[in-house]
């Protein structure tokens, strides 16, 4: 596996594989199953595959969760060895920002709703490194997690807009034994507020099955009643919208693809989740 920090080292291996299709994982690194799990989706679909580790910094509302954010490079480098990438890609900010950045894209309702909504400014950053990435390793496809839903819709976006060839594919959402949806930052939770952090998706799981007996309003309620009666949780925002436009759901005849979304504060880490909801 080839490790490598600058775009000059990685194009002259690109240089060497001409004709392989490249399939691209993004990651901000502190590694687990979740991100192992789309290296092997590349893998099946392409002939090599180029990891990237890059805390992003201009995709931070709060320098907190920034500083914070772990880092784990060495036992990363062993999950992706293990996994048998081809390229691992990690850039220091220079690299990837030489220049001053300043681009606004325009994602409309897909990034003015939930993770929009409340962590302004974080999807332009996403896009913008989204597209640096797309520039430097013109990817035939890229893999995106669904637990980050809503990213995954911006991302699709961005390859629009930009009008790169990089087909953008989701991937279902690991989890741990508790049901935890698999997050980096789960690796800042005490014991305790992992145990509690297990509600997230247990009461998630209770919205997709009860769907005919409640409407979005209730669920959505008593959803946050459950969530905010454990002394280490405190919802940020639940709503029900939908897959394809991610509009609310007011009522379940709106929409055919219904996904309960969520953050939920656990401590000072934040954690998002989401779940489709079973017609
Ligand atoms: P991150 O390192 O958190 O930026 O995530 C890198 C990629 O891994 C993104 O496409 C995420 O959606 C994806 N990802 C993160 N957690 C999971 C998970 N539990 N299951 C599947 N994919 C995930």
């Amino acid at each position: 596996m080839l490790v490598v920090n600058t775009i000059e080292e990685l194009q002259l291996f690109f240089e060497q594989q001409k004709g392989k299709s490249i399939g691209f994982v993004p990651t901000m690194g502190a590694l687990h199953k979740g991100h192992v799990s789309l290296v092997e989706f590349s893998q099946q679909k392409c002939d090599i595959t180029v990891c990237s580790i890059f805390v992003n910094p201009i995709q931070f509302n709060k320098q907190d969760d920034f500083t914070n954010y772990p880092k784990t490079l060495e036992s990363d480098l062993k999950h992706l060895e293990a996994a048998k990438c081809d390229v691992v890609f990690c850039p220091s900010a220079q690299e990837m920002y030489p220049n001053k950045i300043e681009k606004d894209f325009d994602f409309g309702i897909l990034s003015s709703v939930m993770e929009g909504e409340h962590r302004p400014g974080h999807f332009n950053g996403v896009a913008i490194v989204i597209e640096r990435f797309f520039e430097i390793i013109n990817p035939d496809f890229a893999f995106f997690g669904e637990k980050d839903f809503q990213q995954l819709a911006v991302v699709k976006e961005v390859a629009k807009q930009t009008g790169f060839n990089t087909k953008v594919m989701g991937a279902p959402t690991v989890r741990e034994a508790s049901g935890l949806a698999m997050s980096s930052r789960n690796l800042r939770l005490s014991e305790d507020e992992k145990i509690a952090a297990a509600n997230i998706s247990s009461e998630l799981k209770y919205i997709t099955l009860n769907k005919t007996a409640f409407n979005p309003q209730e669920l959505k309620a008593n959803y946050r009643d459950k969530i905010d009666a454990n002394p280490f949780l405190k919802t940020e925002y639940i709503e029900i919208a939908d897959g394809n436009t991610l509009l609310p759901v007011i009522n379940w005849e709106d929409s055919d693809y219904p996904i309960a979304f969520t953050a939920v504060n656990v401590g000072e880490v934040r954690l998002i989740d989401n779940m489709t909801i079973i017609n």
